[in-house]
This record gives structure tokens, sequence and C-alpha cells, in this order.
């Protein structure tokens, strides 16, 4: 995935933001490159695009506001979030599978620098449909890790000690995938 940068002219100074809590999901309802973001969101009277992130549906990503700075994106979240944006109107479009794909990359590449921020979708809250209904939230929020489960079979045993065999029945009879990567993650 390819993050392409992006020159905007902010309207005012943009503020630092000191928490970073969530990276909340949004579908724009329509479709355009991200200076047309732009210029809707300075229409708004906003300082300018929202959201810290576009991906659009041939899968290429653009910066929008400095991924340091308070966004505007989720009423009463924006000081304590990131915001992500993907075009489209998932209440009546499907996402393409680059779209899902750089998607997925994407949270994974901002879970490394705020491990802690929790994914969650514009409706998570607010009353809006936003991100539709159609939005694959499940694939894309777990980008969480990239780590393939090869991957953290490799590195569980590695720090472990523990053999292949041992490895393959807690995976696939006792604890399943998702424990089994936390794990390798934490033994990284
Ligand atoms: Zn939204």
């Amino acid at each position: 995935m390819q993050i392409f940068n992006m020159t905007y002219n902010w309207k005012g100074v943009l503020s630092k933001r000191a928490e970073t809590k969530y990276i909340i999901l949004h579908h724009r309802g329509g479709c355009g490159d991200a200076l047309s973001i732009h210029a809707d969101h300075l229409k708004r009277g906003w300082s300018g695009i929202g959201y810290h992130f576009y991906v659009r549906k041939d899968g290429s990503v653009f910066k929008g506001r400095p991924i340091g700075t308070v966004g505007a994106h989720c009423t009463n979240y924006n000081s304590l979030s990131i915001g992500i944006c993907f075009e489209g109107n998932f209440e009546n479009e499907v996402m393409t599978d680059v779209q899902i794909k750089s998607g997925r990359e994407l949270v994974a590449y901002i879970r490394q620098l705020y491990p802690k921020a929790e994914v969650k979708r514009h409706r998570d809250f607010s009353a809006t449909a936003c991100p539709g209904k159609n939005f694959v939230f499940e694939k894309i929020s777990k980008g969480v890790t990239q780590m393939t489960i090869e991957e953290a079979m490799e590195i569980v045993q590695a720090k472990a000690g523990l053999e292949d065999e041992t490895i393959e029945f807690l995976l696939c009879y006792k604890y399943g995938e998702e424990l089994f990567c936390k794990l390798a993650e934490a033994m990284r």
C-alpha cells in the first residue's frame, strides 16, 4: 500500500490531538478525489478535509489532515480519533477487493503507530448509517495484524520452543487463530 501525500490549503490552524483512542471508519457517501472532499469540508466552514486518510475504489490511499491533528469527521470524538474515509456509498454499493486490501493495510499501519487505538465505525458513535451496511468492517478492522498464521506459528515456535505438532494442536483444536495471533504479537 502506498500513501500519497497531498498539499492542502488549510483554513486557520489545525490543532494537535492529545489522545488517540479510536480509529473511526467512514464511507464518503459518494465519489471523487481527496481535493473534492477538501473543498466540500471548506464549504461547511471547516479547516479543510476532515478525515486523516482517504481510500479510493482503486485502492489508492491519500493523506488528509496530518495524522497527529484533530480531525472533523465524528462529532464529540474528533479530539480522540483518527478518521479514515472510503470512497463510495456502501448502503447501496459494494467495496472493491483492492479497496478492502488497502483499508486493511492502512489500519494495520496506523495501529503500529497507535497500538491502543480501537477500530470503530462512525455509526458506533452517531445516529448514522455510515459507513453503510455493505462495508466490510470485520476484514478491515482485523487489519490490526498483518501477520499470517504461518508467521505467528514461527514466532511462537521460536520463542516458546514448542514442537510443530503441539502448536498445530493448540491452534486448531484448542485456542483458535485469533488468540494465537495475539500471543505471537505479544511475544515479538
Ligand atoms: Zn461517517
